[in-house]
């Protein structure tokens, strides 16, 4: 099996909360044995979507938080409109081990930031089978990381895997994961018939040295990028967020430069992009500012304008030079590729 040196360590909790109905699955027993086995501090609570984090403040119950997981059942089965980036989410697990300043999760998750496993993995997949058949024969697609990395927490359960392998016998669905984990290697070998789109998020390095804590540098995930284009996948990147920091455009040329020089030719054939902006809302810059104080992310509503639903994101003429900076950076370099959507 390939590795690449620029690996970063595995993430395992220091405790682990089970719900009780988690025993009544597979999964839920063997992640209780496996963090036992490794001296996990384990504890039982009735439901994983209230745990109490020990901690006086905000910022120390966050730190708190992403070193626990909760082990649960998902009780909330029919999947959720996910517009851009696919049809339908498909949560198989909710936030992730990594603390990336601008999270997209900070408003959602509040103090929940804790990784939640779900273990109820084949209800989770049933109800998107009712959803793809409903459908007839429209592909249907959907996103696996709109409320987590799986990817950085797949070597606890294994369930993307399993996710990817029934994407894989479905005639009308598709799978989509992106991914700022480098731990790709445990999935090259599943049976894919290229029905998963993987997606790797990257950035301008400046962004991902200042507000990217615990996931793989940039080098590990074009690394990763090969290997599971070589993998057979359909391979895409999302680039999130954009952010207009002094030096931006020689921050993002080198980039796409960068990337230009580790893709394989062959993968940039069938090569997709997406372009996010940055935005956040008065509650997720609230608790920014709690859990990172020092942090330079800016996040000034005078240069922003507000989109609806609380979101601020960059004023029109700002976005749009963003927009058309990206895509002729992105044009010149990888002619075929089609960039999915700017938001
Ligand atoms: Fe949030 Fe994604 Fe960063 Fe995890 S990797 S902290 S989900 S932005």
């Amino acid at each position: 099996m390939q590795t690449t040196k620029t690996q970063t360590a595995l993430f395992y909790p220091e405790v682990a909360v089970f719900e009780p109905e988690a025993f009544n699955y597979e999964l839920g027993r063997r992640l209780h044995a496996e963090f036992q086995s490794r001296g996990v501090s384990l504890q039982i609570a009735p439901s994983h979507n209230r745990l109490e984090v020990a901690g006086t403040d905000h910022c120390q119950r966050f730190h708190h938080a992403k070193q626990m997981v909760a082990v649960g059942v998902k009780h909330t089965l029919t999947p959720q409109p996910c517009r851009p980036s696919a049809d339908y989410r498909l949560v198989l697990n909710t936030s992730c081990p990594a603390k990336c300043h601008y999270c997209y999760l900070a408003a959602s998750l509040g103090e929940r930031t804790y990784v939640r496993l779900y273990v109820n993995v084949d209800e989770i997949l049933q109800s998107a089978v009712k959803l793809i058949k409903k459908r007839g024969h429209e592909i249907t697609t959907f996103e696996a990381s709109s409320s987590s990395d799986p990817v950085a927490i797949e070597h606890l359960t294994g369930s993307l895997r399993q996710a990817i392998e029934f994407f894989g016998r479905q005639l009308y669905g598709r799978l989509r994961v992106v991914t700022k984990s480098d731990h790709v290697d445990s999935l090259l070998d599943a049976v894919h018939a290229g029905h998963t789109r993987f997606r790797f998020s990257i950035n301008a390095e400046a962004i991902i040295d200042q507000y990217e804590e615990a996931t793989a540098s940039l080098e590990g995930r074009l690394n990763a990028a090969g290997r599971v284009h070589r993998a057979g996948y359909p391979l895409g990147f999302i680039i999130a967020p954009l952010i207009l920091y002094e030096g931006w455009r020689r921050g993002y040329e080198a980039l796409l430069d960068k990337l230009a020089d580790s893709l394989p030719p062959a993968a940039t054939h069938d090569l997709t992009f997406e372009l996010i902006m940055h935005r956040f809302t008065q509650r997720s810059r609230r608790l920014i500012l709690e859990r990172f104080p020092g942090t330079t992310l800016a996040m000034d509503t005078q240069d922003r304008i507000h989109k609806g639903f609380g979101k601020y994101v960059y004023k029109p003429q700002k976005a749009q030079e963003l927009e058309d900076v990206l895509r002729s950076y992105i044009t010149e370099r990888f002619p075929y590729a089609q960039v999915e959507y700017f938001t």
